[in-house]
This record gives C-alpha cells, sequence and structure tokens, in this order.
C-alpha cells in the first residue's frame, strides 16, 4: 500500500481573526515522494493553509499531524524535525551573500550545488545581486540542502520566466522521486500540473476537488474553466 503520510491535516480551520476562517474543514495528506499540487483562485486560502500545515499560524480548528502524531509545534522546530517551508517572499536575505544564506539555513553548501550548479560562480555575491531565478534557487537549494522530509512551497515560480519555472519544478520533482513530500502553491497552474502527482483545488477555503494530477493534465481546461476562472 502507499507509505504513511508525513504531514495531515484534519478538520483544519485557520483565518485572521475578524471575519472568521479562511480556511475551513481542510483534510489532507501528504505522502514520502508525492507532489501535490494546491490550486485556486485568489484568495482561495491556499497561502493560509500553507501557514497553517507549518506552525506559522495557529489553527482556530482541526489538527495537523507529523508522522502520525498531532502537533501544536512552531515553526521552528517543524523545520528542526524536518519540515521546509519557502514562503512567498522567498525569505533570501539581500545583503548577505549565497554562501551565507545557505549557512543561516544550516544547509551544507555542497549539496545546495548539487540541487543547483549554477550557483557555484555565485557563492561569494550578494544575494540581492542575483535575478530572481537565482534567488529562488537559492531559497529552495537552502531549504532542500537539509534533506527536509516535507516541502511546503508557496509560489515558487512567481514572476520568473517560463524556462526557470521548469528548472525549479524539475527540482522540486527530482527532490519528491527521492522521497520528499512536496505540496506546491503554484500560479502556473500548467506547469504545476506537469509535476504533480496530485491537484487539490481550494474555494473559500475549502476543498472544491481533488484528484490524480495524470487526469488533469490530459483535459486540463475541464479543471481550469470549472475552478479556475483566473488562472
Ligand atoms: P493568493 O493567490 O491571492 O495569495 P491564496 O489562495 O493564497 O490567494 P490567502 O493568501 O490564503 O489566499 O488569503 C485568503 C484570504 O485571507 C484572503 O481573503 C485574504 O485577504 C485573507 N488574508 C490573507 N492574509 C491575511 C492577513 N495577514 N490578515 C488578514 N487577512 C488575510
Amino acid at each position: 500500500g502507499p507509505a504513511a503520510p508525513v504531514l495531515s491535516a484534519r478538520g483544519l480551520s485557520a483565518g485572521y481573526g475578524e471575519g472568521g476562517p479562511v480556511v475551513r474543514g481542510l483534510d489532507l495528506d501528504l505522502r514520502p515522494g508525492e507532489v501535490v499540487t494546491l490550486l485556486g483562485p485568489n484568495g482561495a486560502g491556499k497561502t493560509t493553509t500553507l501557514l497553517a500545515l507549518s506552525g506559522a499560524l495557529s489553527p482556530s480548528g482541526g489538527t495537523v499531524s507529523w508522522n502520525g502524531r498531532v502537533t501544536t509545534a512552531p515553526l521552528h522546530q517543524r523545520a528542526r524535525a524536518g519540515l521546509a517551508f519557502v514562503p512567498e517572499d522567498r525569505s533570501v536575505i539581500m545583503d548577505l551573500t549565497v554562501r551565507e544564506n545557505l549557512r543561516l539555513g544550516r544547509a551544507d553548501t555542497g549539496v545546495a550545488l548539487e540541487t543547483f550548479p549554477e550557483l557555484a560562480g555565485h557563492l561569494d555575491r550578494r544575494a540581492g545581486l542575483l535575478s530572481g531565478g537565482q534567488q529562488q534557487m537559492v531559497a529552495l537549494a537552502r531549504a532542500l540542502a537539509r534533506r527536509p522530509a516535507a516541502l511546503l512551497a508557496d509560489e515558487l515560480s512567481l514572476g520568473l520566466a517560463p524556462q526557470l519555472v521548469e528548472r525549479l519544478l524539475g527540482a522540486v520533482r527530482a527532490a519528491a522521486d527521492g522521497g520528499l513530500a512536496v505540496l506546491l502553491v503554484e500560479q502556473h497552474v500548467r506547469s504545476a500540473l506537469a509535476v504533480a502527482d496530485r491537484v487539490i483545488v481550494l474555494r473559500h477555503g475549502q476543498v472544491a476537488w481533488s484528484g490524480p494530477a495524470a487526469g488533469v493534465r490530459a483535459d486540463p481546461d475541464l479543471l481550469l474553466g470549472a475552478y479556475l476562472p483566473l488562472a
């Protein structure tokens, strides 16, 4: 049978106080070796879901489990336990060099360069001088170089050229093929579908559709037309 989930949510609700929960009653299982892509229109609650799963935001209801045990640990503690979170703002420190950024994330430089050899010539450059794509490589390399068990990635490819989008998502797929469990929020729906095993579509904070990516790849317009009019 399938491997046991490394990260799970049951009835997960989360929000920002006034106005009630943004994510409502979400069930989700993330297994080693799979890429799940979380799609949905703007404001559907995708980022909020990642924040709640990462421990950056306390759920208002339901549970998050890590390796089968309910956890309420904060983000840094989950990170130590093997959960990597790449937020939308990349969290690369522009004044530090690439090498310093990797070290700050306790990432092994050699492992990071295995993932993105194109960073080798930039190790001693300030991150702020790199292109957006290179900065995103630093953020992803830093996350992957700690050999996490699960990765939550928010809009990795935001604002990047198609070639770079493929490069980054290809690296994510390769890591999953090595056993990593991945939850990917992406605006580039077709690129995300190309590397995903499963798809979850969020709408108004709830699961509107979920299923294997293969079927959606065959006829993406069916899903896009029904649930993602803005994609
Ligand atoms: P997008 O693609 O626009 O990022 P999303 O699916 O990731 O959309 P979220 O960012 O999770 O959606 O936002 C869902 C809802 O929560 C939106 O209505 C948004 O305005 C609200 N929201 C997000 N962050 C905050 C915050 N820090 N404080 C208050 N409300 C917030």
